[in-house]
């Protein structure tokens, strides 16, 4: 359906796509993951002429797409896109988002294009809403109506740019099942995402771009499991454990915490799960440098350049775990002092399953893994 060669982009001096080859055939769901600065938007932006391509060629249904005879106008509306900021006509209702394009482009009549609409929002679970502005809903709801327009212009293929990057994770999910749903339904898609438990559920096929190149691609259990690059598995590996150097206890423990929130956000944890990893990480802290050695720890801290905070997270085994590591003269990442009743530690101990300290090689490493239910 979209076949792709040597497709390069540049801007300016800036060289974003360095040669893309792909193809995209009927039915497939296609994830397209890397991390940012890549060119994935580029590479969407460029398939729908958002941009124009430096170099190579994009052939849609067998129609060279750069070639000046080709009605482009024709070729964007087999195409759909989705972005991050939803792109709703604030000043349009509901409705009239979704029949503008039809009644306009396709030239429906009015009764069509809206009968079309209805069925659509009621498909998205929105048709209660029809008569709403933009600014009534949610970001969740938001993306669903973006979908629903999309899907009013009959599109052949949808084009999605990190659909759930600016929801709140409460509302990932609702936009999330529309997706699977059109996937079910056997909707040709291309998604750049960060939610991998989504693009490793949905897909047909991963493709991993970076530096410009599509620089593995395979099904998901080959991207996920087992990828065969060295950049693929450590963009991998990255994404399912995180961690935070602490200098000393003065370290910015709001930086810190929007970490924590983005690596739990791209791991799709729940809002629970994150919760609790964000409380165990602040009551161990606070136990470890909060207290009457608090000047002496300090000390060892900007000695033995800093303790570590990690969580790993094996999404196989359904395990996450915490861990803090310190140099060894710590000898406990927990000081216990005279005055601590205790609340803490049984909170955590309350949110674990195990708790296990241990030295090695000069360090002193606590191991918290979670309960997950
Ligand atoms: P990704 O979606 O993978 O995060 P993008 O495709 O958005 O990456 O961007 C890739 C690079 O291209 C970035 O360095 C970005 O700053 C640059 N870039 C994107 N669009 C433009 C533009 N219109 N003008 C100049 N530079 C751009
Ligand atoms: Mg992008």
């Amino acid at each position: 359906m979209i076949k792709v060669e040597h497709l390069s982009k540049t801007f300016g001096e800036l060289s974003v796509l360095k040669d893309v080859t792909t193809e995209i055939k009927k039915g497939e769901v296609i994830s397209i993951i890397g991390p940012s600065g890549t060119g994935k938007s580029t590479f969407l932006r460029c398939l729908n002429l958002l941009e124009r391509p430096s170099g190579g060629k994009i052939w849609i249904d067998e129609a060279d797409i750069l070639d000046p005879k080709t009605d482009i106008n024709l070729i964007r509306q087999k195409m759909g896109m989705v972005f991050q900021n939803f792109n709703l006509f604030e000043h349009l209702t509901v409705m009239d988002n979704l029949t503008l394009g039809p009644i306009k482009l396709l030239k429906k009549s009015r009764e069509e294009a809206e009968k079309r609409a209805m069925e659509l929002l009621l498909q998205v679970g929105l048709a209660a809403k029809y008569n709403a502005f933009p600014e009534e809903l949610s970001g969740g709801q938001k993306q669903r109506v973006a979908i629903a327009r999309c899907l009013s212009m009959n599109p052949e293929i949808i084009l999605f740019d990190e659909p759930t990057s600016a929801l709140d994770p409460t509302m990932v999910s609702e936009v999330l099942g529309v997706i699977r749903r059109l996937a079910q339904d056997g909707m040709t898609m291309a998604i750049v995402t960060h939610e991998m438990n989504f693009a490793k559920d949905v897909s047909s096929r991963i493709l991993f771009m970076n530096e410009g190149i599509i620089y593995e691609e395979g099904t998901p259990e080959q991207i996920f499991e087992h990828p065969k690059k060295e950049k693929t598995r450590a963009f991998i590996h990255q994404i399912r454990n995180f961690q935070y150097h602490i200098e000393n206890n003065a370290f910015d423990f709001y930086a810190m915490n929007a970490e924590i929130l983005k690596f739990c956000e791209k791991n799709f944890f729940p809002i629970k799960k994150t919760r609790n990893i964000g409380l165990i990480i602040e009551e161990i802290l606070q136990l470890c440098l909060n207290n009457e050695k608090a000047a002496e720890r300090n000390d060892i801290l900007k000695k033995t350049n800093g303790m570590e905070v990690m969580i790993l997270y094996s999404e196989k085994d359904s395990e996450t775990e915490i861990v803090f590591s310190a140099d060894q003269s710590f000898q406990n990442i927990c000081y216990k002092t005279e005055d601590d009743d205790g609340l803490s530690m049984m909170i955590i101990e309350g949110l674990t399953e195990s708790i296990n300290e241990s030295v090695t090689d000069n360090r002193v490493v606590m191991r918290l893994k979670l309960k997950e239910n």
